[in-house]
Parts: structure tokens; C-alpha cells; sequence
């Protein structure tokens, strides 16, 4: 029976070992190989070598495929000292792995050199806690979670739809969300706009929605903007720069306003509508699929549109159709899934069903087709009877 030093030394006799300045050379030459830290990630949060993926010892077999599909790619290991690596060159040795070296002496003699290292972007302690839920799904990790709190989305309206997916994704940890709204809380809004309550009455909804989204997460950060979207003011609102919009206004003005606005900046919008019993949502991105306008070129004339929220909703409708937008969002940002871009999704929650429209992009589109009609921003009539409703 081996004891564990001769052990080690059989292995290392066995594969390639490099020191901290051959290393160095090859990192830097014109072919670096992949550099692969095997170390345990309260070893990689103090530093690892610039360029390096940390894999650590214990998920090396099952994740290399994933991070070195090519068995010829040169690749370094290392750890802190040169032996779990040299255990490790040769596991992947005998995987088919045909250029693998071990790092002789490890991260703690590449650091002793003076060579240079890079701390990584990590979640504190604090937020691996609020986040563990998202940090356990392999599709979001801790990388995904860093990349939802650099996210900036912009709603437009705090009311129905605007409600759950704002409180969905301050909860996310989204770290910023900008909210375009002038209206006032009212009493008739609270059977559904659940991001304000009764002792808001009369304050304005973006302030109001402002000061629940920081009560519940104040990683995020809200820029409220209390104005009504317009053609004078969109392309200033968009400047201040976001990564997608979120449309929870759910009016006809509004909703071609921000479509066209989304095709000319580039960005997707996440589209939400709501009547009755029936909820719509798709997102339109016309760098990927259809805008808006692909599906109804122009609004419809005002006696065929249907009256907004004086058609009434059940209360839990934008509830649905807001969350549903609040995936589509995460989705989007955390770029995963599939999203529904060209695909409208209907609910009826009269009957519980849900189905699926495939929508196509238009190439007489009057905004993204091949020769657009409409290259600046068209302020609709807003339909409604009285002032217009948010959702
Ligand atoms: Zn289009």
C-alpha cells in the first residue's frame, strides 16, 4: 500500500510539470494554453492567475467537457502548491486530455515570483445569502447573479403589470430600475397595482413604487422619472442607458411609442397587455424577430379599440401577465432560455389556457422592414375616455 507522498510522487512522475516562468512564458505567447484553477473557491476569491477558469478539483471531471471540449487544447492546471493539480493532470490525462501540464509549486510560487494576478468579481456574503436560491441554479450562478445586479431595465408604467414585475425583479436583484410614470395612487388601483398600498393614496406611483422596491431590496437602485412618455421625451429617458424595456402601460400611444423607440435603439422591449380575462405577452426584438408593428402596423381607429382599464380586469390578470414579463426580462438578461421572441402568448384566465401565436418579421414592417415608412416618433390619440390608465 502507497503512502500518500509516494503516491504523489508516482503522479508526478507521470505528467508534465512547468514552473511559474515557463508558465508565464506560455500565457503570454501568441497560443496560450487554457488555464484551469482547481483550487476551492475560498482559495480563487483572494486571486488567481489573469485568464485563468476556476474549476474546482472536485467537479473537474464532470466539467471540463464544458469548459475544454477540444482534448488537444493545451491546457495548465493549478492549485495552491502543484500536488491536487498533478492529481488532477493526470485524471484528465486519462480522460483523452493530450497536452496537460501541472503547475509545479502552484498559485502560492507564481505569486512569490512577483507575477501578476487578478481578484475576481464575487457576490459578499450578505448577497450569496438573499441570492442562494438563484446561485443554486447552475443556468444563473453566482456569474448570472453579478450580471442581473449590472442590469438596468426601464418600466414604463407603475401600475398593473408594472407592479409585479417591478417587485419580481427589485427581489431578483436587478440592480437598477427606472420607472416612467406621472400618475397618482388612487383608490381604484389597489385591487391590482400591488407595489402600492392604502397609506399611499395620492402619492405618485413612481415614488410610491420607489420606496416598496428599496423596503424590499435596497441593492437596487430606482431612478424614477414622473412624466408621461412622449415623443419629446423618450430618446432623453433612454439615454440615461438600460439594457431593456418593459412595457406595463398596456395603451395604444404608449405601446407604439416605446416599439419604435426599441427598434431605433436596439434594445428588447417585453411587451404585456391585458382585458378582462385575457393577457397577451411576447418580446419584440427587431434585431432578432418581429417589432410590434410586424404584428398591427398602425393602431387600430379609436371606436374599434378596446376602452383600456374602463374595460375592467380581474385583479389577478396583470399579476399573471406582469410576472410573465418579469421572466421574459430575467431571461433576457441572464441570456438563457427562450425567450418569446416571434411568439405571442395569449392567456385566458376564465379557462386557465394558454396559447401560442407564431408571429413573423414583416419585411414591409413600416419600422424595421427593408424600406420604412415611419422614421420618427407618431403621438397617437390616447383612445381612453377621460385620462389616459395605466394598465
Ligand atoms: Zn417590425
Amino acid at each position: 500500500m502507497a503512502t500518500y507522498r509516494e503516491l504523489l510522487q508516482q503522479v508526478k512522475s507521470e505528467v508534465d510539470e512547468i514552473d511559474s516562468a515557463q508558465a508565464r512564458e506560455r500565457i503570454e505567447s501568441a497560443e496560450p494554453p487554457l488555464l484551469v484553477d482547481v483550487r476551492e473557491r475560498d482559495e480563487w476569491v483572494e486571486g488567481f492567475l489573469p485568464g485563468a477558469v476556476h474549476v474546482p478539483r472536485g467537479f473537474l471531471e464532470s466539467r471540463i467537457e464544458q469548459v475544454a471540449p477540444d482534448r488537444s487544447r493545451d491546457i495548465v492546471l493549478y492549485c495552491a502548491g502543484g500536488s491536487r493539480s498533478a492529481f488532477a493532470a493526470k485524471s484528465l490525462r486519462d480522460l483523452g486530455y493530450e497536452r496537460v501540464a501541472s503547475l509545479a509549486g502552484g498559485f502560492t510560487d507564481w505569486k512569490r515570483n512577483g507575477f501578476p494576478i487578478d481578484l475576481p468579481r464575487v457576490l459578499d456574503e450578505d448577497k450569496r445569502r438573499r441570492y442562494s436560491r438563484h446561485v443554486l441554479i447552475p443556468e444563473v450562478g453566482e456569474e448570472g447573479q453579478l450580471k442581473l445586479l449590472d442590469t438596468r431595465i426601464l418600466l414604463i408604467g407603475a401600475g398593473g403589470l408594472g407592479s409585479p414585475a417591478s417587485l419580481y425583479l427589485a427581489a431578483a436583484g436587478v440592480g437598477k430600475l427606472g420607472i416612467v410614470d406621472d400618475d397618482r395612487v388612487d383608490d381604484s388601483n389597489l385591487q391590482r397595482q400591488i407595489v402600492h398600498s392604502t397609506q399611499e393614496l395620492g402619492e405618485l406611483k413612481a415614488e410610491s413604487a420607489k420606496r416598496t422596491i428599496q423596503a424590499l431590496n435596497p441593492d437596487v437602485e430606482v431612478v424614477p422619472y414622473i412624466e408621461r412618455l412622449s415623443s419629446e421625451n423618450i430618446d432623453r429617458i433612454l439615454a440615461d442607458g438600460w439594457d431593456l424595456i418593459l412595457d406595463g402601460t398596456d395603451n395604444f400611444p404608449t405601446r407604439y411609442l416605446v416599439n419604435d423607440a426599441a427598434v431605433w435603439h436596439g434594445l428588447p422591449l417585453v411587451y404585456g397587455s391585458i382585458y378582462r380575462f385575457e393577457g397577451h405577452v411576447s418580446v419584440f426584438d427587431a434585431r432578432r424577430g418581429p417589432c410590434y408593428r410586424c404584428l398591427h402596423p398602425e393602431p387600430p381607429p379609436p371606436e374599434l379599440a378596446p376602452s383600456c382599464s374602463e374595460g375592467g380586469v380581474l385583479g389577478v390578470l396583470p399579476g399573471i401577465v406582469g410576472s410573465l414579463q418579469a421572466n421574459e426580462a430575467l431571461k433576457l438578461a441572464l441570456g438563457i432560455g427562450e425567450p418569446l421572441i416571434g411568439r405571442l402568448l395569449t392567456l385566458d384566465a376564465a379557462t386557465t389556457e394558454f396559447y401560442e401565436v407564431r408571429v413573423s418579421k414583416r419585411a414591409d414592417c413600416p419600422v424595421c422592414g427593408e424600406s420604412p415608412t415611419i422614421t420618427e416618433y407618431v403621438d397617437y390619440v390616447q383612445f381612453c375616455a377621460g385620462r389616459p390608465a395605466h394598465a
